[in-house]
């Protein structure tokens, strides 16, 4: 089983909500769905349109911040969609500034620029690179190094930058200035480095995950990362990094850069900014701002919903201290699922990550499949999504209480002791 083969929405029972063979018919078939149309949420839960309730550790993969519902995010959105939605950028928007400035305030950067997704934030991050090559660096055919298993997006610049075949396969031609190279190894960098520097072709920047996120739940090693800033400070390479998934107190801190020690030139967010309302920053330091009006522009970015929505859930994670709920319901969350795994030792092989977001890695020697897991964990009453064919996600609300873990915990123990029954 794999996600690209699950079942129609026709295979979903009937119901008077939802119009499946028109679904089927008229929506272009893109993505391989689990047999689900949900309906409502509250909270950390989530009712499907037979009125089913389902625990939700997927939180619209890592985007619902504060969960479903919440009054603070209700009042914000509700409050400026009776007020003004959008103007475009022709104009100053009031809410735009307060969220740059928020951003600034609680980040390394001095300059942020807002669109609406993860993948546009690091098309920006792409352009504002080339740039910076171009007029500072003086280098005519930058490059930039992005690392194996990374994901950046689905547009041809971050679906390159993404360097996983599987999302390139029949998109040739590629854009050029991308370069590969393992993650969290040093040497093959610099090896890298020094053989793109002895070419005509130099090295500009360098785009990394925090955190690989889609390509497995990989943490960055520290000792790595504090590596690679200093290459990048010796070289006048711009370190990048791509927060779009760990960003905003995903993983326990403000930003994964933290659980680093270092700080990036320029990074981007888009997930979790604002809740679920669709948004995308791309922020930099002063020194490497070198965009000019007309240089970049998006008609919706940094709109008043938008913006509205992401300064609720900044606030928010301030006021109700959500960054010490992440780090603690993450430990709750690692440690029930190392005790299955330590039950479960053919099947399980590791337990990783950071905050809330953790995966469970499924052994390469069974034939179970992340979204197998998947699949009987949603049986259970509980949504997850795989990180790849082998690696299942943690990414609930960052308001997950400690009960609702202990109940994902309970069922993610029934699914193993059930699935493991058929091997
Ligand atoms: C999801 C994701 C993206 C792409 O974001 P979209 O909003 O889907 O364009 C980019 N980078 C990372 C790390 C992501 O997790």
């Amino acid at each position: 089983m794999s996600l690209e083969t699950l079942s129609p929405a026709a295979a979903l029972s009937s119901n008077p909500g939802f119009d499946a063979a028109a679904f089927d018919r008229c929506v272009m078939p893109t993505y391989g769905r689990f047999p689900l149309a949900i309906a409502r949420g509250e909270g950390c839960r989530l009712w499907d349109t037979d009125g089913n309730s389902y625990l939700d550790f997927v939180a619209g993969i890592a985007t619902c911040t504060l969960g479903h519902a919440h009054p603070a995010l209700v009042d914000a959105v509700t409050k400026q969609i009776q007020t003004l939605h959008h103007v475009s950028n022709l104009y100053y928007i009031p809410q735009q500034g307060d969220l740059a400035q928020w951003l600034t305030q609680n980040s390394c950067a001095d300059f942020a620029f807002f669109c609406n997704s993860g993948a546009e934030a690091n098309e920006g991050a792409i352009k504002l690179a080339r740039k910076y090559a171009h007029t500072v660096l003086g280098i005519h055919n930058p490059v930039i190094i992005t690392a194996n298993a990374s994901f950046h997006g689905r547009t041809l610049a971050t679906v390159t930058a993404t360097a996983q075949p599987k999302y390139q396969q029949n998109f040739s031609p590629l854009v050029p200035g991308f370069h590969y190279v393992p993650y969290n190894d040093i040497a093959a960098l610099e090896t890298a480095i020094a053989q793109l520097d002895a070419s005509e072709r130099q090295v500009a920047a360098i785009l990394l995950e925090p955190l690989q996120g889609e390509g497995g739940v990989r943490p960055g090693e520290v000792s790595y990362f504090q590596k690679v800033r200093q290459l990048c400070n010796d070289k006048g390479i711009l370190l990048m990094l791509d927060e779009v998934q760990v960003g905003i107190g995903r993983s326990g801190q403000l930003w994964g850069y933290e659980n680093l020690g270092i700080e990036p030139d320029i990074f981007t967010s888009a997930k979790g900014l604002a809740g679920g309302i669709p948004i995308g920053a791309m922020l930099c330091k002063a020194f490497c701002n070198v965009f000019t009006p007309g240089d970049h522009a998006s008609t919706f970015g940094g709109n008043p919903f938008a913006c509205a929505a992401a300064l609720a859930v900044c606030q928010t994670l301030t006021q109700e201290n959500l960054l010490a709920n992440v780090r603690a319901r993450g430990e709750q969350l690692r440690e029930g699922l190392r005790a299955i795994a330590y039950q479960y030792p053919s099947f399980i092989t590791d337990v990783r990550g950071w905050g809330l977001i953790n995966g469970m890695e499924i052994s390469a020697d069974v034939a179970l499949t992340a979204p197998e897991v998947v699949k009987a964990a949603m049986d259970k009453g509980l949504l997850l999504v795989p990180a790849g064919p082998k690696v299942v996600r943690f990414v609930p609300p960052l308001i997950v209480s400690e009960e609702e873990v202990e109940e994902a915990l309970s069922m993610v123990k029934q699914v193993f002791q059930d699935l493991t029954k058929a091997f």
